[in-house]
């Protein structure tokens, strides 16, 4: 039996949605509805520092007042943080990560000083025995990095299907590039997780066959492909959807203080304006 077409709305709550976030729900919703299948609801909250029960209770909100309806329970990514550690351990036993004591300022000062790579495709490399030793007997934080030369060799050449496209056009059958990703964090030095490895193996665990987001997470796509294949997990089908843009041909972004749902909501738009503007 194939397994019923299943997708996923994946916010993390660490702001108010806006018209991207319900372009995004909204077609993966419907796509399942076209599809007969399951429309799942996952918060994806492990940065504590950043997620607020505020913003989560306001997603609920928001989803509601659109129309879409999600499965009891929701997956909430805190609540699965040893099952992510898990996953973590299997791959260091593998020698495939190496602990990172370098922060984001060290890193950072590191490309300065030797102009190759940038922030989101560093390459590092593990410490020498006994320095790592001395600095883990020092209680020192380290992040733990997927070793990209280790993984290749590994996972050898992979593919994934695209049933939308890729900010350059990119559809059908695609090569996966991990290298895009660099030597990827895949757990934090301060909250033991990161957004790659908690993803991919909660699209797995949930039973997504389609995966479908905005075209800015189709780089991370092929990272993911790769933690699939390192995890033995199944790859879903992709469909990355074209981002909305707002009149000034930006697209909406929490950061450019788009206006949210709830605003819009209050200024008395209704969902059903709202599907239309955006063409669906
Ligand atoms: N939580 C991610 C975000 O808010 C989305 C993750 C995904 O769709 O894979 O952008």
């Amino acid at each position: 039996m194939t397994a019923p077409f299943t997708t996923r709305f994946a916010p993390s709550p660490t702001g108010l949605l806006h018209r991207g976030h319900a372009f995004s729900a909204l077609t993966a919703h419907d796509a399942a509805r076209a599809a007969g299948g399951r429309s799942l609801l996952r918060i994806e909250d492990i940065d504590a520092t950043r997620c607020r029960p505020a913003f989560e209770t306001a997603i609920y909100g928001d989803l509601a007042w659109l129309g879409l309806e999600w499965e009891q329970p929701v997956r909430r990514q805190s609540e699965h943080l040893t099952e992510y550690q898990a996953a973590i351990e299997r791959l260091a036993e593998r020698g495939l990560l190496y602990r990172c004591f370098r922060t984001r300022k060290e890193i950072a000062e590191a490309i300065a000083s030797a102009p190759h790579g940038t922030m989101d495709t560093w390459r590092g490399s593990p410490l020498p025995s006994d320095q790592e030793a001395r600095r883990l007997a020092a209680g020192e934080a380290f992040a733990w990095r997927l070793s990209l030369d280790a993984a290749l060799a590994q996972a050898g050449p992979l593919t994934f299907t695209e049933e939308g496209s890729g900010p350059n056009g990119e559809t059908g059958l695609i090569p996966a590039r991990p290298e895009l990703g660099g030597d990827v964090v895949l757990a934090r030095r301060d909250v033991g997780v990161a957004y790659h490895l908690a993803v991919t193996l909660d699209d797995a665990l949930q039973g997504v066959t389609h995966v479908i987001r905005g075209e800015d997470l189709f780089e991370a796509t092929h990272v993911q492909r790769l933690l699939q294949a390192l995890l033995d997990l199944p790859t879903p089908v992709y469909r990355h959807h074209r981002l909305l843009t707002g009149p000034d041909g930006k697209r909406y972004a929490k950061r450019d203080h788009a206006q949210t749902l709830a605003e819009l909501r209050t200024a008395g738009v209704t969902p059903q304006q709202l599907r239309a503007e955006m063409g669906l």
